[in-house]
């Protein structure tokens, strides 16, 4: 018996509900003796088929990772422009291909996407997220939220988007130790509640999520908490909500107290408040002199800070006197500023093992992984209704199509991404 459990939840929001549109979130996992796989898409609200595309996109998404779950990887997934360019590449070849069948233009349709693959075989997890989804790594170490992290972007980045893997926030960890519990992805529906958009911050109220994943019923159990979210009045939870947890947790697990900013007002925020709740101040004015990237970002600053008061208090203090008594001196000390060069080299990766240098070697690989593993069998599937909603059926084709995908499923898919972007894609 497999130690993965799941749970899914998806819910059509109620500004959808309200116009009968459909819901555009997607869940979708698989699970062999080599790999378990989740991926979640969230389709782009603006495009009448970004249901359709978010769907192909889990899909295509766990199937591609599956197939690959029998070569080690792992050097390959450390390079910027390795495992997760060839990944988005295929799969939005896939989109187009499958768009094409049905003479949908791929520009009516995208979705974000966000997935974790576990490497049973070969001990290491691989996450990824593209656009304001989130997939919320949670680890006895400390939790870890991959989601945009751009605000100034103009809009959420895509599966379809011109190099979609330059916006991809990914992790990489190695499985052999009992850090690693499992994830939480998610919908930015629930942006505010399990996650917190711009930040690595995961909320210590993920928590209930995670744990519904040991529950017999997941569903209802995440259901009672969200249906009274999203139905108080002025709720800002009126998207569409998706929950996949992948854990291997036994029982439920304790997660830490959310980290918070203290404002000179002496009032606690929510690392997402932009303003003080206390007395109005702008965050970025009471922290305009923290050294957030020494620490690795916002999140890991605040954690820190919240554990050591002395230092918490000395980070605030020259928002307070803006002139700083004239010094430029670092209100931070020495042994701090070592503190956050040892936090950001353990961040560090390994050097890239030579192997996997090239690009071209690493197809020749994945191709034949692709044919070594022909028979593709569906260790498990799973895609969620929504109350009967025509949008949400999986096709036939769909199954049919992935299930004997295989190597002819990426010579298609370059051959479509040959003439896709000689088509002037832009
Ligand atoms: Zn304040």
């Amino acid at each position: 018996m497999s130690q993965w459990k799941y749970g899914e939840y998806i819910k059509t929001g109620i500004v959808h509900e309200r116009y009968g549109m459909p819901c555009q979130d997607s869940v979708y996992e698989l699970e062999d003796e080599n790999c378990a796989v989740a991926a979640l898409c969230d389709g782009i609200g603006s495009l009448p088929h970004s249901g359709r595309a978010g769907r192909i996109a889990s899909m295509a998404a766990c199937h591609i990772l599956k197939k690959c779950g029998g070569i080690d990887f792992y050097r390959h997934a450390e390079a910027p422009d390795g495992m997760i360019k060839d990944l988005l590449e295929r799969i939005d070849a896939y989109i187009s291909y499958k768009f094409n069948e049905k003479h949908i233009d791929r520009t009516q349709g995208d979705s974000t996407l966000a997935f974790v693959f576990v490497s049973k075989k070969f001990g290491f997890v691989f996450a990824g997220c593209l656009g304001d989804s989130a997939v919320c790594l949670i680890k006895k170490s400390g939790n870890v939220c991959l989601t945009e992290n751009n605000p100034n972007i103009e809009s959420t980045a895509s599966v379809g988007m011109r190099e979609p893997w330059k916006y991809c926030k990914t992790a990489l960890l190695r499985l052999n130790s009992d850090d690693f519990l499992g994830a939480i992805l998610t919908s930015d529906g629930m942006d505010g509640e399990i996650y917190a958009k711009n930040t690595s911050q995961v909320y210590q109220n993920a928590a209930y999520y995670f744990n519904c994943a040991q529950k017999g019923n997941f569903r209802d159990a995440i259901a009672a908490r969200v249906e009274p979210m999203v139905r108080r009045s002025g709720s800002c939870f009126d998207d569409d909500i998706s929950v996949a947890v992948i854990s291997r947790a036994q029982g439920a697990v304790a997660f830490p107290k959310d980290s918070t900013w203290l404002c000179c007002c002496g009032e606690r925020n929510r690392l997402d408040d932009t303003y003080c709740n206390g007395c109005g101040r702008d965050f970025l004015d009471v922290y305009r002199n923290a050294p957030f990237e020494r620490f690795g970002g916002k999140t890991q600053f605040f954690r820190y800070a919240n554990s050591h008061p002395d230092f918490e208090r000395k980070a605030v203090l020259p928002a307070q006197n803006p002139n700083g008594g004239g010094s430029n001196s670092s209100p931070f000390s020495e042994t701090e500023q070592a503190h956050a060069e040892v936090q950001s080299a353990e961040n560090r990766p390994e050097a890239p093992d030579e192997r996997f240098e090239n690009n071209y070697d690493w197809e020749k690989i994945a191709a034949a992984g692709c044919l070594a593993d022909g028979e593709v069998s569906c260790g498990r599937g799973v895609l969620n209704g929504t109350g009967g909603n025509p949008d949400r059926g999986m096709e036939w084709w769909q199954k049919v199509s992935l299930l004997v995908a295989g190597a002819t499923t990426i010579a298609v898919g370059i051959t479509v991404v040959a003439l896709h972007r000689k088509g002037g894609k832009s």
